[in-house]
């Protein structure tokens, strides 16, 4: 492998795809029927870096004409300099929201860039504790009927997955009933030995959340994530002091206040954090250490084939959330996307950077911008 130090950041490109589901999908508090991922590359001296967000396709002029203006000419391998300098640099768009997606999509890129100029993957270039990362299959949304819920469990069993997730909180907490039938049929489908978690979105209130504990946890549940919304950490923590699964939540973590709001309030038995949202790898790992001072692990949210080096990297990991939409969408539109073994992804360390490449031909039906 070349070893290469001397060279600045050039070209920075964003490109948007959206990508139909499957079929119509929801959670507890959204619907939706596409899935938009904004692509992100970065060119420095003789390598490119890869890196992306799931996210609106206005990050395309966010990227090109406003954060590549930031970070380009910095030392390829200062990329915490070219971070500081992004976010020094949108004070006044505002970091939380698509600015801090945005920033991810260009931070996993240079983070890539730099661990493509030394030659090394992208998990050693952040500080590999672990050769695998432990996963656990997610979906279950509530517009799945019963065949296609079971036809989904099944599937994950028999992709080695002792860990399932599926979503409840249906019509903003308004079919609680059919949320814990569908719990019920999931337990049945899987049987005693495999996790069965639930993730309600923010579809409930406190009281409702607490209610449903008592039978979640009689399906021994044993996670349950937002069950109010995340933006009320004082309302998760009340339900987490009544209920026997673990309360999560960290996906809509921007950035650190958010993060620090979750483990002050102590409203997280888990904390969850996605790297194409809260700004990259390094502020993934600044996240984790703040939950490892409170003795917190990480769960890494979506996007599994970027979170999945950070979570290499991160030695309070507890588990990836390998995500329907996403793991579908990675599989479509890169080469080197990941297959699980063993219940778990690992890095692959043969190459360097995140072993990622878009495959142009694939994703051009589907861009957008
Ligand atoms: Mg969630």
């Amino acid at each position: 492998m070349t070893r290469r130090t001397d060279v600045g950041v050039d070209t920075v490109r964003a490109a948007a795809y959206t990508v139909p589901t499957e079929t119509p999908e929801a959670d507890g508090t959204l619907a939706w029927d596409s899935t938009t991922l904004v692509v992100c590359h970065v060119d420095a001296g003789p390598v490119t870096g890869l890196g992306y967000t799931y996210a609106h396709p206005v990050c395309v002029p966010l990227i090109e004409d406003t954060l590549a203006d930031l970070v380009r000419g910095h030392d390829a391998l200062d990329v915490p300099g070219a971070w500081a300098a992004m976010q020094r640099g949108i004070r006044n768009l505002g970091r939380p929201g698509l600015v801090s997606c945005a920033m991810s999509a260009v931070e996993c890129a240079l983070q890539d860039a730099k661990a493509r100029l030394l030659g090394i993957p992208l998990a050693s270039l952040l500080g590999r504790c672990h050769p695998r990362v432990p996963i656990y299959g997610s979906g279950g949304f509530t517009t799945y009927d019963e065949a296609t819920t079971r036809r989904q469990l099944e599937r994950w069993l028999e992709m080695g997955l002792p860990r399932v997730k599926i979503k409840i909180g249906e019509a903003r907490g308004s079919r609680v009933r059919r949320d814990l039938d569908r719990v019920a049929l999931a337990r049945k489908t899987i049987g005693p030995e495999v996790e069965l978690y639930v993730d309600a979105n923010g579809g409930y209130s406190v009281g409702q959340a607490v209610r449903a504990g008592d039978a979640l946890a009689e399906h021994d549940v044993t996670w349950f994530e937002e069950p109010v919304s995340s933006d009320d950490p004082a309302g998760l923590a009340r339900v987490r002091e009544q209920v026997r699964p673990d309360v999560t939540a960290g996906e809509y973590g921007y950035h650190l206040p958010h993060f620090v709001a979750l483990l002050g309030a102590g409203a997280v038995d888990c904390l969850q954090v996605d790297v194409t949202r809260c700004g990259g790898y390094g502020e993934w790992l600044r996240v984790a250490s703040l939950a490892a001072g409170e003795g917190i692990e990480i769960s890494g949210h979506c996007a599994p084939n970027l979170s999945v080096h950070g979570m290499a990297a991160t030695s309070n990991m507890r588990h990836l959330e390998y995500f329907r939409d996403h793991e579908r969408i990675e599989r479509m539109l890169f080469d080197g996307a990941l297959d699980p073994e063993g219940g778990a992804l690992a890095p692959d360390v043969s190459r360097p950077g995140n072993g990622l490449t878009l495959r142009e031909s694939d994703a051009a039906r589907y861009r957008v911008g």
